[in-house]
């Protein structure tokens, strides 16, 4: 029985590993589940998954969850730090993060110190810490299982080549609902119209990212963290059916492909059985449904910020964190209507040249390049 900890459990993620756990009952327990507003949600949860622990990262939330749980014998915290130190909680074999944003950084921390698998989805994480990261989970001699979609492909590929030189990889793109659209198209498009991603059903802040292309921005970075692959040896390619989740080139010039019908439940399975697979219920991909597989190149020209998360990955340092905070604030102004969909792409252009840069940033820099990257991307709203 593998005990996990599931980070934003109220969230599109963490919803689903819920959904994976519940059909999984021998394998599967859900031993602490945090979340950061919805406490109703997490109080339905609870009372559905027994979890010995839960987290409310907003302390306004305590008394009713309190309240709602005690009956049931769960113990409740609450607050920002609970959720970093419950990470870190003995019960829980596996932690998946699957908070959104900055936040995620401090739990992932905690859990690696404590020796805990990482079943990662919060991709923030390695964008704004990946050396610091890669290098605490090889000093703890932990794993860190990618649960995003197109890094769990790659991982797939991955199996039985470790001593097999990478000469590529290929990370597949929907192009989201904006595709093949101009800039000027792009100008006008709403809120609405961004949330509207043609394949998958995700998060808000993830799915105006694929709408600008900075989710793909962030996976290149995430992905040379991972595999340990450089930049330029990491290639987007566009394909709309979502079907080829990532691939990778060896150098013996043969691909390798993972295969699926888009659905977050199969990366998610695969990380919380790894290394095994395990026998599942769901829609199984056929050939006939899908006649055309189609592929195309992304036009960084238009979708600029997959342009600056390049930039930022060669340039280094913290300027990847510069990247992520600029983007973090910029898409919370659009989604709450401050600006219009194309000044994110101004606003993280801007942050970039404006925050200061350090080479080699230590944790603390970090945290501090966040918070001034953030005011710096405010004062432009
Ligand atoms: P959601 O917005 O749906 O969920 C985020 C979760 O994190 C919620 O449970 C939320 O709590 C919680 N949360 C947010 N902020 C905080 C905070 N400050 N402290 C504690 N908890 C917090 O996001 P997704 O599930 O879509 O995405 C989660 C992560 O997974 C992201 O990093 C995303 O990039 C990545 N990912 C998502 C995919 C998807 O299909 N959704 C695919 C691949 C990667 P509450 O709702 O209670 O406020």
């Amino acid at each position: 029985m593998k005990k996990i900890a599931i980070l934003g459990s109220t969230g599109s993620i963490g919803t689903q590993t819920l959904e994976i756990i519940e059909q999984h009952p021998n394998l599967f327990k859900a031993e602490i589940l945090t979340a950061g507003n919805n406490y109703q949600r997490l109080i339905q949860q609870a009372i559905k998954h027994r979890p010995s622990t839960v987290v409310i990262a907003n302390e306004a939330h305590y008394d009713p969850v309190k309240k709602a749980l005690s009956p049931y014998g769960i113990t409740v915290m609450a607050g920002e730090k609970s959720v970093s130190e419950i990470a870190a909680f003995n019960e829980a074999n596996i932690v998946l993060t699957a908070m959104v944003g900055f936040a995620g950084l401090k739990p992932t921390i905690e859990a690696i110190k404590k020796h805990k698998t990482i079943a990662l989805a919060n991709k923030e994480t390695l964008v704004v810490a990946g050396k610091i990261i890669m290098e605490l989970a090889n000093r703890y001699h932990i794993d860190i299982i990618p649960v995003d979609s197109e890094h769990s492909a790659i991982f797939q590929c991955l199996e039985g080549e470790k001593h097999n030189k990478i000469e590529k990889l290929i990370l597949t793109a929907s192009g989201g609902p904006f595709r093949g659209m101009s800039y000027e198209q792009l100008k006008t498009k709403t809120k609405a119209e961004a949330l509207k991603h043609p394949n998958w059903n995700m998060g808000a802040k993830i799915t105006i990212d694929s709408a600008s292309m900075m989710n793909k921005g962030l996976e290149v970075i995430e992905a040379h963290w991972l595999f340990d692959v450089p930049p330029q040896d990491i290639e987007v390619i566009i394909h709309p059916q979502s079907i080829i989740h990532s691939l990778v080139r060896f150098e013996d010039g043969s691909i390798k492909a993972q295969l699926g019908l888009p659905d977050m439940k199969l990366p998610i399975l695969y990380a919380l059985s790894y290394p095994n697979r395990i026998k599942s219920a769901m829609p199984r991909f056929d050939f006939a449904d899908y006649p055309q597989l189609t592929f195309e190149k992304p036009d960084t020209s238009v979708f600029k910020n997959l342009a600056y998360a390049y930039q930022a990955l060669e340039k280094g340092g913290n300027m990847p964190c510069i990247l992520n905070a600029a983007n973090e604030v910029a898409v919370d102004a659009f989604l709450d209507d401050k600006i219009n969909f194309t000044e994110i792409f101004d606003i993280v252009e801007k942050t970039m040249h404006k925050a200061p840069y350090i080479k080699t940033p230590t944790l603390d820099d970090l945290f501090e390049t966040d918070k001034e990257a953030r005011r710096i991307a405010q004062s432009m709203i």
